[in-house]
């Protein structure tokens, strides 16, 4: 935990010098770390999914032509 906060201290302090591969690199670290995420989220969150009668939302933050739908009440993405 240590040792994100300074890896993130350091990120804010080189950020304006980071060209378009740096920030690449960083981007899909951090896409890879939510797709983590989401995993345990979804593995949690199964239950409450199974008693939910989803109403499906569009996120509008997705991008690439892509739609992608979170549910109301539970939170669950599809
Ligand atoms: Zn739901």
């Amino acid at each position: 935990m240590q040792e994100e906060r300074v890896n993130i201290n350091l990120l804010k302090m080189q950020y304006e010098e980071m060209d378009c591969k740096q920030l690449r690199k960083i981007r899909s670290h951090y896409r890879i770390e939510l797709m983590k995420l989401q995993k345990v989220l979804k593995k949690k969150g199964k239950r409450n999914e199974e008693k939910c009668q989803h109403i499906w939302q569009k996120d509008m933050s997705a991008r690439g032509g892509r739609s992608h739908y979170d549910c109301k009440k539970c939170g669950l993405y599809r």
